[in-house]
């Protein structure tokens, strides 16, 4: 009886000590692009890759996110599941590099791949017109996220909701992984559903494509909307994505204006810059 309750008082201690260790260990962020389409020498486009214990995620692989990938030392066959946010080519167009690489690499695991609606007319056409002979020697689940859907993803919990991006249907993707939230707008206007997905975050990676001024409607963000947002919101850090070679050249200016209205961390992300939540 002594030693049944004893080996029952060390199995509690045992995962009591596995859920501590656990919870000290961070989600580690990486912004690989942080550009837009407009040709920009030190940014590419988006890209965001997130890495748990024990596998990583990728939000969008836009052009030159493969290469960041490389620069980040990140083993490729690690990536589990990519989330497409939309199909603008600024968040899509190196899809086929990574698989590229993985089918030369005789990768053998399954990959998840999710994205809005059209995601498997868009991976068939990619792969039937560029890429024939590898369809059917990498594991590639195909997936369209239903509005507001969890998915889950080892430990993670994933949602997703629309947003305000001209014609083009687009998700705003969030993670929740061991108590810390991490809410990526992906392209969008200001968005009422894209606020309510980040109610909680502790790191918002918002897009800010414009400067102030006028600017087409119900397409992207502006340092001033944006500091609206931020407000509401009211996370711990906000990042700054899909800047502009005209955000970025006013970079002291942006900051201020959305600065006065939070007591948040406020950084324009860099390509390679790395956080920890
Ligand atoms: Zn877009
Ligand atoms: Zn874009």
């Amino acid at each position: 009886m002594l030693s049944n309750q004893r080996s029952l008082d060390t199995e509690w201690k045992d995962s009591f000590t596995v859920l501590l260790l656990s919870s000290l260990i961070d989600m580690k962020v990486t912004m690989l692009g942080t550009g837009t389409t407009y040709p920009d020498p030190d940014r590419v486009q988006s890209g965001i890759l997130i890495e748990l214990d024990d596998e990583s995620v990728l939000f969008d692989i836009g052009a030159g996110v493969y290469h960041r990938l490389t620069q980040a030392g990140l083993n490729l066959k690690s990536i589990s599941s990519i989330f497409i946010t939309h199909f603008h080519i600024d968040h899509c167009s190196d899809f086929l590099m990574l698989c590229q690489n993985l089918w030369l690499d005789n990768h053998d695991k399954p990959m998840n791949i999710y994205g809005p609606q059209a995601i498997e007319q868009w991976y068939r056409g990619l792969f039937d017109i560029a890429f024939p002979y590898a369809q059917d020697r990498l594991l590639i689940n195909v997936r369209a996220l239903k509005e507001t859907e969890a998915v889950h993803v080892g430990e993670a919990i994933i949602s997703n909701t629309p947003t305000i991006h001209g014609t083009m249907e687009t998700r705003a993707l969030r993670i929740d992984w061991r108590g810390r939230v991490l809410v990526y707008s992906s392209d969008t206007a200001p968005c009422r559903d894209v606020i309510d997905l980040a109610k909680s975050a502790d790191v918002l990676i918002h897009e800010c494509n414009w400067l102030d001024g006028p600017n087409p409607e119900g397409v992207h963000t502006t340092p001033s909307q944006l500091a609206e947002i931020v407000e509401e919101i009211a996370p711990k850090k906000l990042v700054l994505t899909h800047v502009s070679p005209d955000v970025v050249s006013n970079k002291k200016k942006v900051l201020d204006i959305i600065r006065r209205r939070t007591d948040a961390e406020v950084v324009m992300g860099e390509d390679l810059m790395s956080f920890e939540i």
